[in-house]
């Protein structure tokens, strides 16, 4: 039924539905449509259908090279047998003419593009199709004509496996199991259909309202992976926390895309109208604290990036690296106040709030790149981050990290400057209602050095020259007398089995650094090496601390794939000092400090909550 619709036939060769430029009668086309085939889902091949009903002359097709990270991963190296036919059935000519762009001529006024492409990527940052589910990234599975980018288009599956059900973030909405192929989602424009990534396949569904919005929990994990209840009660904090604090809803829809993947995995993706969040589920067996904390980060990226956008990433570029300063805002100031979300939301309480700063403190003094790369540069260079080298604490600083810091310090001049009537909470919604509620976007750190200069009435220029553009030493206590604290410096001791690693796309561990003259060394493990497995159980992002957790002297297993192959490795985990920060109390702290701290990490203004 659904395919007679849409003016496709069976194609009886392949198993699978054949587009073509018969149109059904009523429906009017869009400019651009796209169908995706799931026929061949068990070897993570989609076949993608494009029509372009009223084409009036040549046809260039781009399939970006960049999407979700800010990482160049050339997307078209998936596409394969790129072919094009017209209304009569004959082939059109193609030509491609770079490594992702195409040429068409049509022959008649309709044409239809079809290519297959491999996904097989998991994770918020990629694009699967498998047996088990489909995850789609569209900027990752479809090409895009400049002519009609701007344009409406429609997106539908083809031959989807009848037990599959769907949801997406913002253009499909749902469907039902056999109702899957029914679901014709239309997008304004390119820009807003890659922005909603669509789920297909066996997962939970879950609903609640708060607000005035409706929230969908989607999920696609072992339903013992998890505990449904508590974690509808940790997005209903979060989301009501955030609303409340930024005095705006721009949604009535919003939807948390989760899977929890016995495997590695760890990410969030965040989007206009949702977001999309892989955890390892080992992880959430123990401890809600892990989802609760990304999910507060990526909900409050509906506003920071998403709307309060900076012009450097618009209008977005997905041929080229985008270079761009403002990064240690978008991401940084969305932890700053992610953190603070979770203690408004109840979920910390002022010693673990004041722990996390401190943590990120340490990580920020112990990368010795911080005496030179600026957080705006870590900024620009966010695009190197799949290179392993330059995730070295040697060659780099975050721009997550710093900018996370930098979000506090700024948080606590603008409430030292205001005597604590103003505070990054103003910030935020000044630059909502002078950039994202009037369509604009803000000059970057230009931008946000002017709304706290128009909030405070006051100068920010050494601010930014110091600590955003330069790497000025940080005059922590400078800041934090303000609340009643210091920051000290102490010598942690901690296990270790002798390297250390970092993590790219996919939250797969790599070896970064190993010590010299330790058994790990003696026994081969060298940089790059990915470790595979901890004591049997996948290896995460979080192995480091993991480990550091755990008892010196303790025999620790590895799975590690090297050059030579995969091997088990046995190590025993040895001790490391090292530098760290605490924040604690100043010896005498006055009402007035504790009233300012009291209001500092729930994120409120002194003067009686003025909106
Ligand atoms: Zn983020």
């Amino acid at each position: 039924m659904a395919l007679a619709l849409v003016g496709i036939c069976t194609g009886v060769a392949s198993g699978r539905t054949q587009v073509t430029c018969s149109f059904p009668s009523g429906q009017q086309p869009q400019p651009t449509e796209y169908f995706v085939s799931l026929a061949d889902n068990a070897s993570h091949l989609a076949h993608v259908s494009i029509r372009f009903p009223q084409a009036s002359g040549p046809i260039t097709l781009y399939m970006p090279v960049w999407n979700a990270l800010y990482q160049v991963r050339d997307f078209a190296a998936n596409v394969e047998n790129v072919h094009a036919q017209s209304s009569s059935g004959k082939a059109v000519a193609l030509l491609q003419t770079k490594t992702s762009e195409w040429q068409i001529i049509p022959s008649d006024p309709c044409v239809v593009v079809e290519y297959d492409i491999h996904l097989n990527v998991e994770g918020p940052f990629g694009a699967q199709l498998s047996a088990e589910h489909g995850f789609f990234n569209w900027a990752m599975v479809l090409m895009y004509s400049p002519a009609t980018r701007v344009q409406k288009m429609s997106v539908q599956f083809l031959d989807v496996p009848p037990a599959w059900s769907l949801h997406d973030v913002h253009v499909m909405g749902e469907a039902s199991p056999g109702k899957v192929e029914q679901a014709v989602g239309i997008a304004a424009n390119y820009d807003q259909l890659v922005d909603s990534p669509a789920e297909v396949g066996i997962f939970q569904h879950f609903v609640f309202q708060e607000d005035g919005a409706t929230y969908h929990i989607v999920v696609h994990a072992s339903p013992s992976d998890y505990d449904s209840a508590k974690l509808e009660d940790i997005l209903r904090r979060i989301t009501h926390a955030e609303l409340d604090w930024m005095a705006d809803r721009p949604f009535d829809t919003y939807t948390f895309l989760y899977h929890f993947p016995r495997g590695h995995g760890a990410g969030g993706m965040e989007h206009a109208y949702g977001t999309a969040i892989d955890l390892n589920a080992q992880r959430l067996n123990s401890n809600m604290m892990p989802v609760a904390s990304v999910s507060a980060h990526e909900f409050f990226h509906l506003w920071n990036v998403k709307r309060i956008r900076p012009q450097s990433l618009e209008p977005i570029d997905y041929q080229g690296i985008m270079d761009t300063r403002a990064l240690w805002f978008s991401e940084g100031l969305t932890s700053t106040v992610g953190d603070l979300m979770l203690v408004r939301a109840g979920l910390y309480g002022e010693r673990q709030y004041l722990d996390r700063v401190a943590s990120e403190i340490s990580e920020l003094q112990l990368r010795p790149a911080h005496r030179w790369q600026s957080v705006e540069e870590s900024s620009l260079d966010a695009w190197f981050e799949g290179n392993a080298f330059y995730r070295t604490p040697e060659r780099s600083i975050s721009y997550y990290n710093k900018g996370e810091v930098v979000g506090v310090l700024l948080d606590l001049r603008i409430r030292q400057l205001t005597n604590g009537h103003k505070s990054l909470r103003d910030l935020f919604r000044w630059m909502n209602d002078n950039y994202a509620k009037k369509g604009l976007f803000f000059p970057d750190s230009d931008g946000v050095q002017q709304a706290a200069e128009t909030i405070t009435g006051q100068s920010f220029a050494e601010f930014f020259r110091d600590y955003v553009a330069g790497v000025r030493k940080l005059p922590y206590n400078d800041f934090f007398s303000f609340v009643g604290l210091q920051v000290a410096e102490t010598t942690v001791r901690y296990p270790t089995p002798g390297f250390t690693t970092s993590t790219n796309l996919g939250g797969q561990p790599e070896v970064a650094t190993v010590e010299t003259n330790r058994e790990a060394e003696r026994n081969g493990i060298a940089v790059g090496d990915r470790i595979l497995q901890l004591n049997g159980k996948p290896a995460s992002q979080n192995m480091d601390y993991e480990m550091s957790r755990m008892r010196e002297g303790a025999t620790v297993k590895f799975r590690v794939a090297g050059r030579s192959g995969e091997r088990n490795v046995k190590l025993k985990l040895v001790a490391r000092e090292e530098q760290a920060f605490v924040l604690q109390d100043m010896p005498a702290i006055s009402p007035e400090q504790r009233a300012h701290r009291d209001a500092w990490i729930r994120g409120d203004d002194e003067n009686g909550g003025v909106q």
